[in-house]
């Protein structure tokens, strides 16, 4: 694995997509309400795709495909990979390449892709302004490469993302409402909106707000809020010092819905080989935290002059 470094060029249709889309959908939904075709049937259709959307990046985009945490018989990748699509955050492969890399040099100012290092904004939505040096298409992990139905994604991904994202809201508002305005404005660009956002906050907010459970190496962050948003991927910190783990809530009242819903797969054999980091690794890392955050909280207090805290982002 290689770095991307990103170039001077612009990428313009994400810029332009990334800044008109919440633009359109403000104007799109206000048009809707003032029209009178306020729908509760295009409502549900927005929480639905959006859950299905997300889930489909938290669970299989991220933890199934990155970092292959678990396998899964070919109609759970499927169905990851056509909700996947309608993210429109590019292809599982490409997806996955630009997060192998965020691991592997997270906070790297040049080498990570959406290094917190280069501030909140960068992080959030900036670095996807510009085009990336194709150095890591070079690599090819044989995993990805060599897994058939990630390469048919890769190469349609354009078309199933259309579908997915906003045919399909559109066919179904039409014709089971009647409302094909609310079904590609609300259902498919706002939400389109709401999944960009809520994966965005893992890449900024968790590398920047919440505990450091487990590790201050590295700037991420566990975050009960952005967990709350991205159907557990908040618990950022167990995640980077774990990437291998199904799991990124561990804790049995931490919200992780991705986890239960790999769980709950495998009780039926859809999913298997979960990889869970054995419980004494995980409470060793945490203790050995606490006690070195005790020692330096301990030297503080014996300091006579306040110390300048640096902000993490
Ligand atoms: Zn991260
Ligand atoms: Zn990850």
């Amino acid at each position: 694995m290689t770095n991307r470094v990103s170039s001077e060029k612009i990428n313009w249709g994400n810029t332009i997509y990334l800044i008109i889309s919440p633009i359109i959908s403000a104007l799109a939904v206000s048009y809707w309400f003032y029209k009178g075709w306020f729908n509760w049937g295009t409502v549900i259709l927005f929480v639905v795709l959006t859950s299905l959307i997300e889930i489909s990046i938290t669970a299989g985009y991220h933890r199934l495909f990155s970092h292959r945490t678990y396998k899964a018989n070919p109609i759970v990748s499927i169905f990851f990979l056509f909700f996947g699509a309608g993210a429109l955050q590019s292809s599982a492969l490409l997806w996955s390449l630009d997060h192998r890399v965020h691991h592997q040099f997270v906070d790297h100012k040049d080498k990570d892709p959406y290094s917190i290092s280069r501030g909140f904004m960068w992080a959030h939505i900036t670095w996807l302004f510009y085009k990336f040096d194709d150095q890591v298409k070079d690599i090819k992990p044989a995993d990805l490469y060599q897994d058939k139905l990630v390469v048919f994604q890769d190469k349609y991904w354009g078309y199933i993302a259309v579908l997915s994202g906003f045919i399909l809201p559109t066919l179904i508002a039409h014709f089971a409402w009647g409302d094909a305005f609310g079904g590609f404005f609300v259902a498919g660009v706002f939400r389109s909106v709401v999944n960009h956002h809520a994966t965005f906050l893992i890449n900024s907010v968790s590398h920047c707000i919440g505990k450091q459970t487990y590790s201050d190496t590295h700037s991420a962050r566990d975050n009960w809020f952005t967990a709350l948003l991205t159907f557990g991927e908040g618990y950022h910190n167990f995640h980077h010092e774990f990437p291998s783990d199904y799991r990124n809530g561990v804790r049995y009242y931490q919200y992780d819905p991705s986890k239960w819903l790999i769980y709950g797969l495998s009780l039926i054999g859809w999913t298997y080989d979960l990889k869970r980091v054995s419980h004494n690794l995980i409470e060793r890392k945490r203790s050995a935290m606490t006690k070195k955050r005790a020692a330096q909280q301990l030297q503080i207090a014996t300091q006579s002059k306040i110390p300048q805290l640096q902000p993490a982002c």
